[in-house]
């Protein structure tokens, strides 16, 4: 056996050939000159359904891309090119039905002896599988975010999301020197509420107060919140103290036309809350905690005189 059968000799190009034509990813080069396609793997057809033979200068592929892609991808593509790099982009190529398939493209920059460029060659992969697993994982995300600030029973928000927002709400006050206001609710008698009628319709009942409440919230960044148990929260941005006195009546109001009966209730033939309420334009010297007990203070005082009413000063 001489040297040149040995199987470390390089085979002929139609081994090249069919090893190219038979991979998944699909192989072109494109002739840097006249920005033609001097060869594109005959896959190509089979993955977007534009025949081989269509894809001629490099206007066919920019033109074969999701339109929201194609000034990035073809940007990036040209002046790595031109600068000589190798590089890769993913991008949502056409296919001839008018469907879109997310694509990888990976780009080699071939030179010459003095070093122009002279050609690009490459591989495009079908990375839509890829793509759609990505998606969801993003949109699963998103969604764990999301259920990570709800209040799980109620769907309104929860004490972690309530810390976030005040936090900001109280720096936002104290930048702007504006009055921020807060009422804190606390159902009357709900111990005796699930005795009497069951921690079932407990439950029931506390959705359909968060649902009122939370409508008594009418500007943008009103916030509302489930504080923990049968308590809740509304934080007021901007708001003064008549205004958020006007707030305050309003949601005993909603929670009165509710109507929910509540037999056991001293005060009341139907569901009653109590209310702390209080507004303050933050300074340097105050504190979130301080003016959170100084509210919770006057709930607990709304409580000692008699429920079914509001305290906001003192
Ligand atoms: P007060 O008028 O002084 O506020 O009396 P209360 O009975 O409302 O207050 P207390 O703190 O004694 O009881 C609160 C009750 O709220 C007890 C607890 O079982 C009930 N509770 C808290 N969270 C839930 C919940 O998620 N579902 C149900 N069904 N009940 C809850
Ligand atoms: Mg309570
Ligand atoms: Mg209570």
């Amino acid at each position: 056996m001489t040297d040149t059968d040995t199987p470390h000799n390089l085979p002929d190009a139609t081994f090249y050939k069919t090893l190219l034509e038979s991979t998944r990813a699909i192989p072109w080069q494109i002739d840097w000159q006249t920005l033609t396609f001097s060869y594109i793997g005959p896959q190509i057809e089979e993955l977007l359904g534009w025949p081989q033979d269509s894809w001629q200068s490099v206007n066919d592929w920019a033109e074969r891309m999701h339109p929201d892609d194609r000034d990035w991808a073809v940007d990036y593509c040209v002046s790595q090119s031109k600068a000589g790099a190798d590089h890769e982009a993913d991008y949502r190529a056409q296919t001839k039905d008018g469907r879109y398939i997310w694509i990888r493209d990976v780009v080699h920059v071939i030179r010459d002896a003095s070093g122009n460029v002279e050609s690009l060659v490459g591989f495009m992969f079908d990375i839509s599988e890829r793509k759609k697993i990505e998606n969801k994982l993003f949109d699963l995300q998103k969604e764990l975010e999301e259920l990570s600030f709800q209040d799980g029973l109620t769907g309104v928000a929860n004490r972690r999301m309530y810390d976030s927002v005040l936090e900001l709400e109280w720096n936002n006050a104290r930048r702007n020197q504006q009055p921020l206001s807060m009422i804190l609710f606390d159902i009357d008698f709900f111990k005796q509420y699930n005795d009497h009628y069951g921690h079932i319709q407990g439950d029931d009942c506390l959705k359909q107060v968060a649902k009122t409440l939370s409508k008594a919230a009418t500007r943008p960044r009103d916030f509302f919140a489930r504080y923990g148990g049968e308590e809740f929260v509304l934080i007021l941005p901007e708001t003064d103290a008549d205004a958020v006195q006007k707030v305050a009546e309003r949601c005993r109001s909603l929670i009165f036309k509710q109507q929910i009966p509540h037999q056991h209730s001293p005060v009341s033939q139907v569901l009653t809350l109590s209310q702390g309420v209080g507004t303050i334009i933050p300074s340097h010297k105050d504190s979130i905690k301080a003016f959170s007990n100084l509210v919770d203070q006057r709930l607990y005082r709304a409580k000692q005189q008699g429920r079914n009413c509001m305290v906001n000063a003192g």
